[in-house]
């Protein structure tokens, strides 16, 4: 039993948390989260039965925004007299006035950098009086320690925040505005968290920053990434698979490509936002533009990892973007090939460069082009799903579903069988596909083998394999034997 720092005889505190936007405020959110339970706190799915409702809020694109406020909007409204509504992440940190103004129920607003003061902050609103207001949002400048412990990760994976604020000048990007330059988290800090989350169940860590690849520049070592990836490997020997997310293109060092290809537990998957492919839209971007760059790099990660998953994101509709730079950007996508592409429509973000800028292209012509891109995309995205029958993989288990009649045909099972959600190196959660194992009932957070039978467009089919018996291990019966 959890030992609650408060009253016996006052009942136990609950809080009710949502999370929108990326994972890395789900970072913040799992960490907010843990502060609570230590300090005694109890998580509630219902908010009608919470003390204190928190959402970690997203400022990110005008569609988040309008999410977020909606959210805030539709608590406020149903709160009961004791309840306490806390506006926490970017939106709060960036647009505090606007998320009072428009919710004004919120009783309180949390910066990005101070969500590790929930607790003081859930203490003082519930012992103050109603409709009192209180704003953390901190100097975005302020050093974090890193101490912060996250809790364990049942879903046998957790992410790893090694940085927060962004260098690069990207015009459509408001991050910077309101996160700050680029921050990195102390080394030693990173590895305690890291050995922490391991011993907690974590198989997966996934490694987040607005790019991790600057990781180090602040401190005056540029290009730290592969020695933190290195220590990050002899620190945790127990750990399964470490993935890199947000790679930023010329920040892609030889070193790095090195480290990834020679530590058997950093997965040959990469996650580069290369956001166009035409030179012209990345200079009005402000985005490095050297399409010479990508391929040489693509080339080398691919000599020394050849099964590399190479994943990417892309904008369509950036001002002044003309047929022929999109064809650029289509022609770009098919000469490399890349195994999971995200595409967004070019949202004008106020407070950005790019807000301002001549030429916006009309909804119709982004959503038009959305579609070209994602049609584009998933013929390749299914060739290269194709290309993994027969191949055995590790998967992580993320949970149940059931076979649907839509996909009942093809995987010969009868509508409403089980079938087990999991996830192979070439997916990120969230973000990519999944390996469908149909028949199968697993726990999420297990690891197992697959063999995988068919592909489609996004997401591999397989079947339980045998695991590869080891020296000095008996076989056993393959049913027995998907435990890896
Ligand atoms: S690199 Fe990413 S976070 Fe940094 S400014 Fe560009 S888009 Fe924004």
């Amino acid at each position: 039993m959890s030992k609650s720092k408060h009253h016996p005889t006052q009942r136990t505190p609950t809080y009710y948390l949502l999370t929108l936007g990326c994972p890395k405020n789900l970072v913040d959110s799992e960490g907010m989260a843990m502060l609570l339970q230590r300090d005694g706190y109890r998580a509630t799915a219902n908010p009608d039965r919470a003390d204190v409702l928190i959402v970690n809020t997203c400022g990110f694109l005008d569609a988040a925004r309008e999410e977020s406020i909606a959210t805030l909007q539709e608590l406020a409204a149903g709160k009961q007299r004791h309840q306490r509504l806390v506006a926490a992440g970017c939106l709060a940190q960036r647009d505090g006035d606007e998320v009072v103004r428009r919710v004004p129920g919120v009783d309180a607003l949390l910066g990005t950098r101070r969500w590790m003061e929930i607790v003081p902050l859930a203490a003082q609103l519930r012992a103050g009086r109603r409709g009192e207001r209180y704003a953390l949002l901190g100097d975005p400048e302020r050093d974090d320690d890193g101490t912060v412990l996250r809790p364990s990760a049942p879903s046998g994976s957790a992410y790893l925040k090694i940085s927060d604020g962004c260098n690069a000048p990207c015009a459509f990007c408001s991050i910077p505005s309101f996160k700050g330059k680029l921050h990195s988290r102390p080394l030693p800090a990173i590895l305690d968290e890291a050995a922490r989350l391991v011993q907690g169940g974590a198989h997966e860590l996934i490694i987040v920053a607005q790019d991790s690849t600057d990781y180090g520049r602040d401190r005056g070592e540029p290009d730290s990434l592969p020695q933190l990836l290195s220590a990050l490997c002899r620190r945790t020997p127990d750990l399964r698979w470490l993935r890199l997310m947000y790679a930023y293109p010329g920040h892609v060092s030889d070193r790095l490509i090195e480290v990834m290809a020679s530590e058997p537990q950093i997965l040959h998957y990469l996650d580069m936002p290369l956001q166009h492919g035409h030179p012209d839209t990345l200079r009005r971007m402000r985005r490095p533009s050297s399409s010479t760059w990508v391929y040489k790099t693509v080339d080398k990660l691919r000599a020394a990892m050849p099964d590399l998953a190479l994943r990417s994101t892309f904008i369509v509709g950036f001002p002044g973007e003309s047929e022929a730079e999109f064809q650029g950007l289509l022609d770009f996508i098919q000469a490399v090939q890349f195994d999971k592409l995200g595409v967004f429509k070019f949202s004008a973000e106020p407070g950005t460069p790019a807000f301002d800028l001549p030429d916006q292209v009309a909804e119709e012509v982004k959503e038009e082009r959305w579609h070209r891109v994602m049609a584009a995309q998933q013929s390749i995205s299914l060739a290269r799903n194709q290309a993994q029958v027969g191949r055995r993989l590790e998967v992580l288990v993320e949970g149940m579903g059931q076979v649907d009649g839509q996909d009942a045909a093809g995987m010969a099972l009868p509508s409403g069988a089980p079938l087990t959600l999991a996830r192979s190196y070439r997916d990120a959660p969230e973000v990519d596909g999944l390996v469908l194992l149909p028949g199968q009932a697993l726990p999420a957070g297990q690891m197992v083998a697959a063999t995988i039978s068919g592909a489609l467009a996004y997401d591999l089919v397989g079947e339980l394999a045998p695991a590869t018996p080891t020296a000095g291990l008996s076989f056993q019966p393959a049913a027995e034997l998907t435990l890896i």
